[in-house]
């Protein structure tokens, strides 16, 4: 039996190994990590993470052949293939901070295979690194090598947070990147006789090392170039009368251009493509090539526009000030069908809200108070002790938000409307009630142009949507 060990139970190491077990009945697959409580939660009735589908392919598998570890040393020992899915965010100090990929936990995971393997393995990249990555690992691997063979694959994951079971059980394309050695080939074919479970041949693509690792950083960076030049053009659409949703019907019905990823909105988030682009902004600047860096660095540089034109917006619109008025948050997580706010516009957003002195009530069915105030930064305040848990900056503004169970409740008496999330249920709400309940004139910022702005404004609203006209 082909035993699988994955190091890293997160959004990636879980859901891919899931499937894999699920499709690959006689391999035995091991999720380690070692972050107890998220061990925890995998072998609890509440997985760590939110996504359609996933619990019905946990409770097929776990326990047959997926099970979940913080045993991670006896695990990669056992195994013959080992992924490593960890975490590879952003250098926060040091050489290249705010750019590189930090790599501190994919290297202790690396000098940890080298330390306890007594047999050869597989050695797998799924999380994201930069391009070369495979060749420190193998020095790392190779130098404490005791008579052990190591071949290095990577294989790079393209699921998307929200639909990663669907975008597993039948991906656009698997890519398994090797050496183009002897042992290398021979690597990558046990690899695609795992995938071959359940993809067709035609899918797997086969490419030398480097083409794999620098695939995912490019995949990632022309997704997000998409959202940033319609995000660009709905600036352009705003100033002039043009909509975005025809603007992006006309260009996406071109073949060359195709439609998907063309929906303007307040700005993409999510852990990779920022961290993603940065990285490969790094690289190019690493290898003499400032103005192929420049050029991704611009994509970022427009979503973070996008963000704060949403925020002049929105306090421009409410005669230059939010000042002690209160605005509902609709959605925090960075889309819809997730709980992950990682880099969700939704902080930027709220930050500066909060900023031009707004009251934010905010509300989101996947996203804990918790997380809520922790990424903005915030203790949660208790009232019962509020000297002791005081946070130090800026003093009042615990007070200034307010974290909701229901939409409605976070409407009450709301001077303002941010919808931040594409959540189904935001489409869904009745917006008379809400109008009703809300200070007037009430408007709506719609930061995914989910509402229907017609029904809206025929009921009493002032709204605006991404990209449209503002009084059609
Ligand atoms: P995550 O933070 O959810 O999970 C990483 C896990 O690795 C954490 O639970 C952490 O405790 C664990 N870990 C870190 N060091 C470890 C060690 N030495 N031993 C055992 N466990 C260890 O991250 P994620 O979202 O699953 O992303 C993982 C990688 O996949 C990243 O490189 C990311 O860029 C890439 N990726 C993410 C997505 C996505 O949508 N989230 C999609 C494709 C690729």
């Amino acid at each position: 039996m082909v035993k699988i060990c994955c190091i890293g139970a997160g959004y990636v190491g879980g859901p891919t190994m899931a499937v894999i077990a699920l499709k690959c009945p006689e391999i035995e697959v091991v999720v380690v990590d070692i972050a107890a409580p998220r061990i925890n939660a995998w072998n609890s009735e509440h997985l760590p993470i939110y996504e359609p589908g996933l619990d019905d392919v946990v409770n097929q598998c776990r326990g047959r052949n997926l099970f979940f570890s913080t045993d991670v040393e006896k695990h990669v020992a056992e195994a013959d293939i080992v992924f490593v899915s960890v975490n590879t965010p952003t250098k926060t100090q040091g050489l290249g901070a705010g750019k590189a990929a930090d790599l501190t936990y994919w290297e202790s995971a690396a000098r940890m295979i080298a330390d306890v393997s007594k047999s050869d393995k597989i050695v797998v990249e799924k999380s994201t690194v930069p391009v070369k990555t495979a060749e420190a690992i193998e020095r790392i691997l190779t130098h404490n090598r005791k008579g052990i063979n190591f071949d290095i694959l990577s294989n790079p994951e393209f699921l998307a947070e929200g639909t990663a079971i669907a975008d597993l059980f039948n991906p656009d394309r698997v890519l398994i990147g090797g050496r183009e050695t002897p042992g290398g080939q021979k690597a990558i074919k046990t690899l695609k006789d795992v995938y071959a479970h359940w993809v067709p041949d035609e899918r797997i693509l086969c490419t030398n090392l480097w083409s794999a690792e620098l695939s995912k950083l490019a995949a990632n960076a022309f997704l997000a170039q998409r959202i940033s030049s319609v995000n660009a053009m709905s600036a352009l659409c705003e100033a002039t009368g043009a909509d975005v949703s025809q603007v992006s019907h006309a260009i996406g019905t071109d073949t060359r251009i195709g439609p998907k990823f063309l929906n303007a909105s307040v700005g993409f988030g999510g852990s990779c493509f920022q961290k993603d682009i940065l990285n490969l902004v790094y690289i190019c600047e690493c290898n003499g090539l400032p103005e192929v860096a420049n050029y991704w660095k611009q994509v970022i540089k427009v979503n973070d526009y996008q963000k704060t034109r949403f925020v002049n917006r929105v306090v421009s619109s409410m005669f230059n000030t939010v000042s002690g008025k209160k605005i509902a948050i609709l959605g925090f997580a960075f889309k819809k069908d997730t709980g992950d706010t990682r880099e969700t516009p939704a902080i930027d957003v709220c930050k500066g809200l909060l900023g031009d002195k707004a009251n934010l009530s905010i509300y989101d069915s996947q996203v804990t108070e918790e997380q809520i105030l922790k990424d903005l930064s915030m203790k949660k305040f208790d009232w019962d002790h509020p000297a002791h848990l005081q946070p130090s900056s800026p003093p009042t503004s615990n007070k200034q938000v307010s974290v909701v169970s229901d939409a409605y409740e976070a409407i009450k008496d709301a001077h303002g409307i941010c919808i931040l999330t594409e959540w189904d249920e935001f489409k869904k709400l009745d917006y008379q009630k809400v109008y009703d309940n809300m200070q007037k004139p009430a408007f709506v910022f719609d930061g995914r142009n989910v509402v229907d702005a017609n029904n809206l404004r025929e009921i009493g609203f002032i709204v605006y949507s991404i990209g449209k006209p503002l009084d059609p």
